[in-house]
C-alpha cells in the first residue's frame, strides 16, 4: 500500500466511522387539524420512524407516543426538551428524551379521547418528510354499541359475553377503545335490491343477515357495532356513507346479494373501491365538503393539504384492500362459497368514504336457487357470521401496528 493511499484513508477514518453510526432521525414538525370532534396529529421527520403509543390509565387524558431516539427540531429550534400549546382535542404537548436511547412525545388532552387510529406515511409529491399520523376521537360512553339510528328501534345491543378461546391471534382491545364496524345492509324501503323467483328481496335478506353479523360480533367483545339501518326503510347511499363517517366507523361493510346476470354463475364477491371510484370520492368529498381532518388545518398551504388528503385515502384504500384479501379465504374457510377472483374494484358509491376502510361483499346471488338456499338458511348464515368475524379479527390483529395500540 503506498503512503499516500495510507495517509489518505487515516485521514478518512473518522469520516468512515462516522458513517457507519446510525444517525437519529429528526423530528421537524408537529401539527394539529380538525377539531374537538376528531382531532389529526402530524409528526414530521426526515427518516421513517417505529414508534409505539400508549394513553395514560386513568381514562384517556394523555396519549404518549415512544420513539426511537430523535433530535428535536420543532419550529426551527432544535432542543432537549420541550412543550407547546395544542389544538381540537389537545391541550398541549410536551417533548423530551426519555432514555439514553429513547424519545418520549406527549399529548395532554382537553377532554377523555381515544387514539382512533395511527399510521405511517412516507414521503409523497413535494413533501419530503415522513409522517406519523394519529388521529384523535373524544370517547363518549353513549357512541358504544349504540344502533346508527338513534330512534327506539326494536333492535338491541347484545350483552357482551367473554371472548371464547382464541383459535387466532386475538387483539387485546380495551373495551373503550373496541373498534366501531359499521354494517350497512344494502336497500330497503322502497327499494327492494334483487328480487329471487320465489319472491325473496335482497333488501330482506341483507338486513337479517347484518344483524347477525352484529350480533356475531358483539358476542365476541371485541367490536362496538352500528347498522346504518336498522329496519325496512329506504336511505340514500350518501346518507348510509355520511352516518359511518359522523359515528368514526374503523371498518365499514355493505351487505348485497345481487342478481346475476349469468345463472351459472354463484358465490360470494369483495368489492373495494377501483380507480374510477376514488376519482369520484374526490368529487365527493368536494362536493359534500367532507372535511378530511388535515383539510381543515388552514394555516398550511392549500397544496399540502391535498398531498395529506391523498395519502390518507391512499392509506385507506391500502387497508380496505387488505381486508377483503382477509374476508374472501375466511369466508371460504367457513364453507362459504366465493367466485374465483373474488377482489374486484368497483366504483360503488358505498365505499366512497375517503377515510374509513370500506368493502362491499356481494354474498351471493338472488337469482341462482343455490345461492338462495344458502342466504336463507340459518346453519349457513351462521357461518358467515362466523366468517366475517374471523376475517375482522385478523385485520384488527395486523392492522393494529398501524391502526393504534389497542
Ligand atoms: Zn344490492
Amino acid at each position: 500500500m503506498s503512503r499516500w493511499l495510507l495517509t489518505a484513508l487515516l485521514l478518512l477514518w473518522p469520516a468512515l466511522t462516522a458513517l457507519a453510526e446510525p444517525t437519529s432521525s429528526r423530528i421537524t414538525g408537529l401539527r394539529f387539524g380538525g377539531g374537538q370532534s376528531q382531532t389529526r396529529i402530524v409528526i414530521d421527520s426526515d427518516k421513517p420512524l417505529t414508534f409505539k403509543t400508549f394513553s395514560s390509565q386513568d381514562g384517556g387524558e394523555r396519549i404518549v407516543v415512544d420513539l426511537p431516539k430523535v433530535r428535536w427540531s420543532l419550529g426551527g429550534l432544535t432542543a432537549e426538551s420541550g412543550r407547546g400549546d395544542g389544538e381540537g382535542l389537545v391541550q398541549a404537548y410536551r417533548y423530551a428524551h426519555n432514555s439514553s436511547t429513547s424519545s418520549r412525545l406527549t399529548f395532554e388532552l382537553k377532554a377523555p379521547a381515544r387514539l382512533a387510529r395511527s399510521f405511517a406515511l412516507p414521503p409523497a409529491g413535494d413533501d419530503p418528510h415522513y409522517r406519523i399520523v394519529l388521529d384523535l376521537r373524544p370517547i363518549e360512553p353513549s357512541a358504544l354499541s349504540a344502533p346508527v339510528a338513534a330512534k327506539s328501534s326494536p333492535e338491541r345491543a347484545s350483552p357482551v359475553r367473554a371472548a371464547p378461546p382464541a383459535a387466532t391471534p386475538r387483539p387485546a382491545i380495551d373495551p373503550a377503545r373496541r373498534p366501531l364496524i359499521v354494517i350497512d345492509p344494502g336497500h330497503g324501503g322502497r327499494d327492494p335490491g334483487a328480487v329471487s323467483s320465489s319472491g325473496l328481496r335482497e333488501k330482506d335478506v341483507t338486513l337479517e343477515i347484518a344483524r347477525l353479523i352484529k350480533d356475531e360480533l358483539m358476542a365476541s367483545g371485541r367490536y362496538r357495532v352500528a347498522l346504518t339501518r336498522t329496519r325496512d326503510e329506504f336511505i340514500e347511499l350518501e346518507t348510509r356513507v355520511e352516518r359511518a363517517r359522523n359515528l368514526g366507523a374503523d371498518l365499514f361493510i355493505s351487505l348485497h346479494a345481487d342478481a346475476g346476470s349469468n345463472s351459472s354463475v354463484r358465490g360470494a364477491s369483495v368489492y373495494t373501491l377501483s380507480a374510477e371510484g376514488e376519482k369520484r370520492a374526490e368529487e365527493v368529498r368536494h362536493r359534500n365538503d367532507w372535511i378530511l381532518d388535515v383539510e381543515t388545518d388552514s394555516s398550511r398551504p392549500r397544496e399540502v393539504n391535498d398531498i395529506l388528503a391523498d395519502l390518507v385515502q391512499r392509506e385507506t384504500k391500502n387497508q380496505s384492500s387488505r381486508f377483503a384479501q382477509m374476508l374472501i379465504p375466511a369466508l371460504s374457510e367457513a364453507g362459504w362459497p366465493a367466485l374465483a377472483n373474488t377482489h374486484r374494484k368497483r366504483g360503488f358509491f358505498v365505499l366512497l368514504n375517503p377515510d374509513v376502510p370500506a368493502v362491499l361483499l356481494e354474498m351471493g346471488f338472488m337469482t341462482h336457487p343455490a345461492d338462495e338456499a344458502m342466504l336463507v338458511s340459518d346453519a349457513r348464515r351462521a357461518r358467515l357470521a362466523g366468517g366475517v368475524l374471523a376475517a375482522i379479527d385478523v385485520f384488527f390483529s395486523r392492522e393494529a401496528p398501524l391502526l393504534a395500540e389497542r
